[in-house]
């Protein structure tokens, strides 16, 4: 799971080096994919520290080091999915316990925690928490956590960590924030007092749309043990092929961030100036409302983009059907630009009221910039929008 601190490393060699050593026997520098379910022992109960590969697997393990590393982290623990590492924390809860999440969680988060952990007696409130001052009114004797996604999907909104995790603190709550938009490129919440981190590994970790995968990083070993309990005894872990290519992946993390980054930023400030286009969000943009936070918690913007168009529904499909570079699609953070309808796909799940209620209308579109040529892609949504 990951032990050694290796924050006195800068990001950009921890992406490259971090928990990869050359192999012992042969002394291949990449991490090999240890296609192995179990490993023999030389006696009962005598082993080389492997048994079981839910147990543990010489290339998850490596992986977990790097995800750990990344976060400036002590632990990690690796799964099969995002949502695998969000039940993993959720597990460490108890019947009647409450949690407070974002009202703008990822869709897929709000399903679990609306429609599966409701039946055990874990109650939750979705709330604003972009308004960190009334955060402290909806803490129950009874609450346990606050669950932050910032920046928020869809709608770009930067929740202030450091506000929360005082007020958290101060209540003996702990702070849980998924940092899968950001990444740790350019948002460290441990550093800012978060308890727990969670990433869907299948975005911009990951970034090239071909694992699905999540984590958990700490610095709680109270924590640290409660999750690995769950990986071990629930399991939802990913395979060593898996974990060999997020390990290849994460080489490039900090490359692909930037190049995300500076594109996201050009699109942004080209489409503010086309005729259709009704609002553009970016936090980047000092249009965008939270600026001055995002510029002074995060390193950078990332690479999410979202847009309201001056359409109904179906001038927007108009719009998107006609992309050329852009596809149109659910997820985000590869290196090939995306873009989703998240009334209509991502968000569909969210409940029609409070779907209106948060904003995602049918005007909005949520761009995931790749790392294309900036001015190719800006030219597809230019001629794509003449279709209105
Ligand atoms: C995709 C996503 C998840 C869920 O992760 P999966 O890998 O799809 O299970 C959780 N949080 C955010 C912000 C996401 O974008």
């Amino acid at each position: 799971m990951g032990e050694e601190n290796l924050t006195n490393q800068s990001i950009s060699t921890r992406c490259v080096h971090a928990g990869v050593e050359p192999e012992p026997i042969t002394g291949a520098v990449m991490t090999p994919i240890f296609q192995t379910s179990t490993y023999a022992q030389s006696a009962p109960g005598e082993h080389k520290g492997y048994d079981y590969s839910r147990g543990g697997n010489p290339t998850r393990d490596a992986l977990e080091k790097s995800l750990a590393a990344l976060e400036g982290a002590q632990f990690a623990l690796s799964f099969s999915s995002g949502l695998t590492a969000i039940q993993s924390i959720i597990h460490g809860l108890e019947p009647g316990d409450h949690v407070v999440v974002c009202d703008d969680v990822y869709g897929g988060t709000g399903r679990l925690f609306r429609q599966l952990y409701t039946k055990f007696g874990i109650s939750f409130d979705f709330v604003p928490l972009v308004d960190a001052e009334t955060v402290g009114s909806h803490l129950r004797a009874n609450t346990r956590m606050i669950w932050i996604e910032t920046p928020t999907n869809p709608l770009l909104q930067i929740i202030d960590i450091s506000a929360l995790v005082k007020l958290a603190k101060e209540k003996g709550v702990t702070t849980v924030v998924d940092n899968t938009f950001a990444t740790p490129i350019f948002q460290q919440p441990l550093s800012l007092g978060a308890d727990i981190v969670i990433h869907s590994l299948t975005k911009y970790i990951g970034g090239h749309s071909d694992v699905v995968g999540g984590a958990v990083m700490t610095n709680d070993s109270a924590w640290a043990e409660k999750i690995k309990f769950f990986q071990f005894a629930a399991g939802g872990v990913n395979s060593p092929m898996e974990c060999f290519l997020l390990l290849r992946s994460i080489k490039t993390l900090d490359v692909r961030m930037h190049r995300h980054q500076e594109n996201a930023l050009q699109f942004a400030k080209e489409a503010e100036k086309l005729g259709p286009v009704s609002e553009v969000v970016f936090p980047g943009l000092e249009s965008h409302p939270q600026h001055a936070l995002a510029k002074e918690q995060m390193s950078g913007y990332s690479g999410m983009v979202s847009v309201r168009l001056n359409a109904d529904l179906k001038g927007v499909t108009r719009v998107v059907n006609a992309l050329k570079v852009i596809t149109l699609a659910e997820s985000l953070g590869g290196v090939e630009s995306l873009v989703n309808h998240p009334e209509t796909m991502t968000h569909a799940s969210v409940p029609p009221d409070h779907r209106k209620k948060i904003g995602i209308t049918p005007d909005l579109l949520r761009f995931s910039i790749g790392i294309e040529s900036a001015d190719e892609l800006i030219q597809d949504f230019v001629q794509a929008l003449e279709k209105l």
